[in-house]
């Protein structure tokens, strides 16, 4: 059988290994940072960083195949990987995710709606792009935030300073502040030979900036349903994507608003692990081996809700409850807003979606 090999082992990375073991498939997990979530479970482990040009070259001569569970990936490593291996999802897509401004600007010439933005290269880049983007708007770091971490609101034009000193330099992007009735996303797959899969939208919401619940079915009437699908197709066709894509939409009467896109498993496709025959890390892991894709239509009512830090105290109770499933990351330490696991509370769907 193939191996795999996965950069990064945190839990999504320990999701696709748990995937591709089913299926028969070796896995190889590069990762920085000692002990991490995958080590557990994955075949073989390689700690290392990514400017170690030896422990790169090496890791690349035992797989077949290389993928990744996040975007933020130093473009020296992939240089060197992609000369030796095959990258999927490939370099197109994380060129265009690393950077906001990239990103929206990808969206914005395949037609999509984003929020309206501007570059934010310094102070007085600021200035000019708040007469473009009136307050409320958001500014961001362009690269490495996560989980809402990067990011200001400028709510009147006096909150300027503040948001300016909150990004430490960094370059940044000025976002209109879109006001959406909720956010939903869409777990897309595209396969080596181009086929296309979505699974069933979810509807997600934040605590603290980060995911809290994604809940399926979301609140999505046929055409918006439709439309989600459509854009998420449109995006991986025109990257020639291989694998799951998260596509993040705010919902708007004034059609859906494209958020932001992940070229990997996504948190918010966790409930396909229960809903769905074949889940988004097996999506993922047949996509990239060249296999065809899965199954993936919804047969369940999910909630998925993340146990992050102290929810770890609930687990007790929830592996008690007829209709969880509890799933764990293995890490040993529960810090505040550090993701533990998730839960998925699944009901028998009432009303099938397709
Ligand atoms: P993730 O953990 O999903 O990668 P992130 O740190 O990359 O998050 P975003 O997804 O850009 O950040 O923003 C986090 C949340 O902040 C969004 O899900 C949404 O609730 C809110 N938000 C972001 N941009 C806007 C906007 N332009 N208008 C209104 N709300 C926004
Ligand atoms: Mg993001
Ligand atoms: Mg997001």
């Amino acid at each position: 059988g193939a191996t795999i090999g996965i950069l990064g082992g945190g839990q999504l990375g320990r999701m696709l290994s748990v995937a591709a073991s089913r299926l028969g498939f070796r896995t190889h997990v590069f990762e920085p940072s000692t002990n991490p979530p995958a080590s557990h479970v994955a075949d073989q482990i390689t700690c290392a960083t990514y400017e170690d040009a030896d422990a790169l070259r090496a890791f690349a001569g035992t797989v077949d195949v290389i993928t990744y569970e996040f975007e933020n990936i130093p473009t020296s490593a992939l240089d060197l990987l992609e000369d030796l291996k095959p990258i999927r999802p490939g370099r197109e897509a994380l060129r265009v995710s690393q950077d906001r401004l990239t990103e929206k600007t990808f969206l914005q010439d395949l037609g999509l709606q984003t929020a309206p933005f501007a570059d934010v290269p310094d102070a007085a880049g600021l200035e000019q792009a708040l007469q473009d983007i009136s307050a409320p708007s958001i500014l961001k770091t362009r690269r490495f935030g996560y989980d809402g971490k990067g990011q200001a609101r400028i709510m009147q034009e006096s909150d300027a300073p503040a948001a300016l000193s909150d990004m430490e330099g960094a370059p940044a992007i000025l976002e209109g502040f879109v006001s959406f009735s909720h956010e939903v996303s869409v777990i897309a797959a595209r396969g080596l030979s181009g086929e296309v899969s979505c699974f069933d939208p979810g509807e997600n919401v934040h605590r603290d900036g980060i995911l809290h619940t994604t809940t399926v079915p979301a609140r999505l009437n046929q055409s918006q349903r439709m439309d989600a699908v459509l854009l998420a197709s449109k995006i991986l066709n025109a990257l020639e994507y291989v694998g799951v894509m998260g596509v993040e939409l705010f919902v708007t009467p004034q059609g859906l608003i494209v958020n932001e896109i992940a070229p990997r498993v996504h948190n918010s496709g966790h409930w396909t692990q229960n809903g769905c025959t074949v889940d988004q890390f097996e999506q993922h892991i047949r996509a990239i081996v060249g296999w065809p894709l899965g199954n993936g239509q919804r047969h369940a009512d999910v909630i998925m809700e993340n146990l992050i830090g102290d929810d770890m105290d609930r687990v007790p109770a929830l592996v008690k409850q007829a209709d969880c499933a509890v799933h764990l990351y293995g890490k040993s330490e529960a810090k505040p807003g550090r993701k533990m696991g998730h839960v998925n509370r699944i009901q028998p769907s009432k009303r099938p979606n397709r």
